[in-house]
């Protein structure tokens, strides 16, 4: 069979459209197969509870969007993507009614720790001052194939990064509440707080906090995806939905074929293509906790007992470091916490058109064990409760999805794993597989593009746009 088009990606979420952006800019002809009805994966947005609310599926905070490199070249905002900045990126109250601002200063956020003002700015001013370059360098693969451009700045990274979460809070940090801060933001790293390397998603996080903010999308984080799909179509390229490739009869010959799937996807829609060695270490590859996620329709905002929260974006529920180290490591021990450490998001404070007026949505999830079927519903939102008393009287609806439905909206979501794989310090970096060029199989043509490649988890496009570039090298040299 003739082929149509120069390269075939399959998967429409962030990665798979700027692998296809990449390859559409190198003058390549390019169509990309999504398996839902509607584009975007990890970055759509639609009515979940009651008409005239507007939720996002997946993704909703989007720091490392406005940090990506590559994301950064793309003219979003020409395209429609309007960036909403929170007041404060993030706020972490406590049981006594106080509550830690992560601010866009330093200095501010520095102001209200107290005795820990010092260190704080010591610890996260330098890497904010480089916040560009430190982007650069973590929000690509790294090792051989691509040498660090800003090797001592990586360096300095690392001495921190390198730690784990707990025993960097701990050497840094004197008082509760810049500990409590900072394990809230490695905690997105999905690993027991104890782990080596947890405390570079802290940091990272942090750094991006002061350096871009930690916004939403006006009307959804779809709006981002559907832009993204705008601008590959100005360059010639476009996007099928409702084509789920279950094996590599379902693809359209090409040059290259890019996958914007996880391991276990990979292995089989192109298992009999690829050697087996490659194939069992695929198979190998080690996916993560999963999460439980929750989305309400409220009748008012968050009635939060500490001053601060409202101002803030984002809200880390799980109190102490203590406690939520221990969260985090019974889910890494397989348990479900009774108090579980909780993400929420409070889009429609910046947004209003998520919500009707005087309205609001409230987004949230806890981590869970890979595939875990307990319904973590009461948990969360006695967490909620307990720092917004009253909170359950606001609810007008609520939807609940844990790690099965999760993976029915989309195959990516292995167990509920929101990452394409296990973050630890031996897959981050090395993901999927050890290997000189992450994104190529052994077999020609063949490559993939999804954040179970470096630089990972997050809507950044980067591991996509890497994919791309390998493949420009070796299948259109
Ligand atoms: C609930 C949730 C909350 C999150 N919160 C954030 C956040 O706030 N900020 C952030 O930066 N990141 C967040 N993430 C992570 C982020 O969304 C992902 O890391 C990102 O979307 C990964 O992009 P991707 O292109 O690799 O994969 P995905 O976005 O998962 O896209 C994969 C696409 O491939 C399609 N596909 C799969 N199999 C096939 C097949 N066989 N045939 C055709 N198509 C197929 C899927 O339908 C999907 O559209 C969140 C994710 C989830 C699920």
């Amino acid at each position: 069979m003739a082929e149509e088009h120069d390269a075939i990606v399959v998967g429409a979420g962030p990665n798979g459209l700027c692998a296809a952006i990449t390859l559409a800019q190198a003058g390549l002809s390019v169509r990309v197969l999504e398996a839902e009805s509607t584009l975007g994966g990890g970055a759509r947005s639609g009515a979940l509870t009651l008409p005239g609310f507007n939720h996002d599926l997946g993704s909703t905070v989007q720091a490392l969007g406005l940090a990506s490199p590559f994301l950064k070249t793309l003219p979003l905002e020409r395209l429609g993507v309007v960036w909403c900045q929170p007041d404060a990126p993030l706020a972490h109250p406590q049981d006594d009614g106080s509550a830690t601002l992560l601010e866009r200063s330093v200095d501010a956020t520095a102001e209200g720790l107290g005795r820990d003002a010092g260190a704080y700015r010591r610890l996260m001013a330098p890497l904010v001052q480089s916040a560009d370059r430190l982007a650069v360098e973590l929000l690509g693969p790294m090792g051989p194939a691509r040498p660090p451009r800003h090797p001592l700045l990586l360096a300095r990274f690392g001495l921190s990064g390198f730690r784990s979460a707990t025993g960097l809070a701990r050497a840094r940090f004197k008082g509760s509440d810049a500990r409590a801060l900072f394990a809230g933001m490695a905690s997105h790293s999905f690993l027991p707080l104890e782990n080596l390397a947890s405390a570079a998603f802290g940091l990272v996080l942090g750094t991006f906090g002061h350096a871009v903010g930690w916004p939403v999308v006006k009307q959804g984080s779809q709006k981002l995806a559907d832009a993204l799909a705008v601008h590959l179509c100005s360059l010639g390229g476009d996007v099928v939905t409702g084509h789920r490739v279950a094996g590599f009869g379902d693809l359209p010959p090409a040059r290259a074929h890019l996958f914007d799937v996880t391991p276990r996807q990979l292995v089989a829609i192109a298992g009999d293509r690829l050697p087996p060695r490659y194939r069992r270490k695929l198979m190998r590859s080690r996916y993560g906790p999963g999460i439980f996620k929750l989305d309400w329709a409220l009748d008012g905002p968050v009635p939060w007992k500490a001053q601060g929260c409202e101002r803030a974006g984002t809200v880390h529920l799980g109190g102490t470091m203590d406690e939520i180290a221990a969260s985090e490591s019974e889910v890494g021990a397989g348990g479900h916490p009774e108090r579980p450490y909780v993400l929420t998001v409070q889009p429609s404070l910046w947004d209003p058109t998520r919500a009707p007026a005087g309205k609001h949505t409230l987004w949230a999830y806890c981590h869970v064990p890979n595939g875990s079927t307990v319904d973590m519903t009461e948990r969360i939102e006695d967490q909620i409760e307990r720092f917004a008393p009253g909170f359950r009287d606001r609810i007008l609806a609520r939807v609940a999805a844990g790690p099965a439905e999760l993976e029915r909206q989309n195959a990516n979501l292995v167990g509920g794993d929101i990452n394409g794989g296990l973050q630890d310090l031996r897959q981050l970096f090395t993901r999927p597989v050890i290997k000189f060029d992450p994104y190529s199989a052994p077999t020609e043509g063949i490559y993939i593009c999804s954040s179970s490649t470096p630089p990972g988890g997050g809507v950044h496009g980067m591991c996509g746009h890497f994919a791309a570039k390998s493949a420009l090298r070796r299948s259109f040299k």
